[in-house]
């Protein structure tokens, strides 16, 4: 068991909170412009619990059932928690994700953003919302493909009526991530959105160079995960 002193001190949260407000301080961005998605999708609860008790609120899931099961008996203990559905969304499961999520942010189809709206208007709930892109075109990949992205977005906005923060993006995995930062960042300037969820465990300090937001961070704060904490990675 750690106590509360070695708890501060050595956890994998520590240095990575200081990690980014490094690069702030390097990229001369203010303070806080970039925040950091605790991504807890498949990892048990023993490993998540210090860095709520290190105060940490904002937490990432894929799937919303597994969100359900983890994080709804914990809401009413957590009030200010701010969970973020970053996984690939059914029409389907629009409502329940409008219901229990505070950000989504894989709109990448019609047929979502349509249930969204719905599913928002039906609620009378806001949540922030991003269009995912897929930003290397990767065919197996999530997200709005790049040629259709820039009517994508006017169509979420007008004809939706969806209010779009920004933009997210996983890019491919091999190769430099630069260009794929890069890229997202002058597609959200495009649009005029201030808010770019780029950058993971092993690249969230060049997407911050890049202007990322919202860090999605996992197995660096949590270690590796396990599947069977919860239903298969996509
Ligand atoms: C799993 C996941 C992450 C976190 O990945 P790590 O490499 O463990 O930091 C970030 N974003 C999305 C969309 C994910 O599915």
């Amino acid at each position: 068991m750690l106590d509360r002193h070695d708890l501060e001190t050595n956890h994998p949260y520590i240095s990575l909170i200081d990690r980014i407000k490094q690069r702030c301080v390097q990229l001369k961005r203010p303070q806080g412009s970039v925040s950091l998605t605790a991504v807890s999708k498949n990892q048990p609860f023993e490993k998540i619990d210090p860095v709520l008790r290190l105060g940490h609120r904002c937490f990432g899931e894929n799937r919303v059932q597994d969100a359900k099961v983890r994080w709804g008996p914990l809401k009413d203990h957590y009030p200010d928690l701010h969970l973020r559905l970053i996984g690939p969304l059914q029409s389907n499961k629009a409502l329940e994700a409008v219901a229990f999520f505070d950000a989504i942010e894989t709109i990448d189809r019609d047929k979502i953003a349509q249930s969204i709206a719905d599913a928002q208007q039906k609620l009378g709930k806001a949540c922030e919302l991003f269009i995912q892109v897929n930003i290397g075109d990767e065919p197996q990949k999530a997200g709005i493909s790049l040629l259709e992205v820039d009517e994508f977005v006017k169509k979420a906005q007008n004809h939706y009526g969806l209010k779009i923060s920004g933009l997210m993006c996983m890019p491919p995995v091999v190769g430099p991530r630069g260009p794929y930062f890069a890229l997202l960042a002058k597609l959200g300037q495009r649009h005029g959105f201030s808010r770019l969820s780029m950058g993971m465990s092993d690249d969230f300090e060049t997407a911050i160079d890049f202007g990322a937001t919202e860090v999605r961070i996992g197995s660096a704060l949590f270690g590796s995960r396990d599947p069977a904490q919860g239903a298969i990675e996509t």
